[in-house]
């Protein structure tokens, strides 16, 4: 089974629209000249307030737009209605965007998200015909309690609870251990990678055997040019979610340049 790699950059709270505009254009023409096969799939989620001017300087290189797709950092279930400062899949897909992020463990930190709420949301994605990318991961007590995989399958089970096996299949998962995000300290390539392994025999379980060969599961954690190759040439990490790296052209297409030369798997 071949899984196309996708690197995603998630640019949090951060960026005004000109900084976004600029570093959006420094990814685009690195871009510029590659055929969107020998790429990954590159997603990119900017603020809310950016997503226009991402979008308005999206790729025009002939490509159709296809070798950068739009990311929102979140999304509420429901379409519409008295949910102040909240924001729908649809206003999403409307500002052009094909993937959400959700669950990420600064918003089940931060804004008590629950896996209940991203079940909802995950479901409220997908029936809309965008794709979610959902995260998961472990705090350092619970790596050090031994609990790490009992925790991430009980998150992935909710987070896929009533969720078809056809729509799990384009689905993609981020694991992210919390210990590692924004820390500089990666987790050990072979332990992530044992990680995703198990996280992919819980969506075997729970959609079958196809959707776990076809969906998509990447590694976040303090991402770097450095590591990105040796991260992307273990057999079940399909991809990186950056946070931290993915702010500076140079090095976020440093880390699309080294996913290049390990793509095919
Ligand atoms: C993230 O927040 O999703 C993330 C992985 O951040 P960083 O790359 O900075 O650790």
């Amino acid at each position: 089974m071949s899984r196309k790699p996708i690197i995603a950059g998630n640019w949090k709270m951060n960026l005004l629209q000109s900084d976004a505009k600029a570093l959006f254009e420094g990814i685009k023409a690195f871009c510029a000249d590659k055929s969107a096969t020998v790429l990954p799939t590159i997603v990119i989620a900017p603020t809310f307030t950016s997503l226009s001017v991402v979008n308005s300087v999206k790729c025009d290189c002939g490509c159709g737009g296809t070798k950068i797709s739009v990311a929102g950092q979140n999304c509420h279930w429901e379409s519409s209605g008295a949910f102040t400062g909240e924001i729908s899949v649809e206003m999403l897909a409307d500002a052009g965007c094909s993937y959400v992020i959700i669950g990420h463990s600064e918003r089940r930190q931060y804004f008590s998200e629950t896996d209940e709420m991203i079940n909802k949301k995950a479901k409220a994605i997908l029936a809309k015909g965008l794709i979610p990318i959902i995260c998961c991961g472990e705090t350092l007590e619970q790596r050090e309690a031994g609990v790490t995989d009992s925790w991430i399958a009980g998150q992935i089970k909710a987070a896929l609870e009533g969720i078809s096996s056809e729509d799990v299949a384009k689905s993609v998962i981020a694991y992210e251990p919390i210990w590692a995000i924004g820390t500089g300290k990666t987790c050990d390539s072979d332990e992530a990678n044992r990680v995703i392994a198990m996280i992919r025999n819980v969506v075997k379980e729970v959609a079958g055997a196809s959707a776990a060969d076809s969906i998509r599961i990447l590694y976040g954690g303090s991402v770097k040019p450095s590591t990105i190759a040796e991260q992307m040439s273990k057999s079940d990490i399909d991809g990186a979610l950056v946070g931290g790296a993915s702010l500076k052209a140079e090095s976020f297409n440093q880390i699309i340049e080294n996913t290049m030369t390990v793509m095919v798997k």
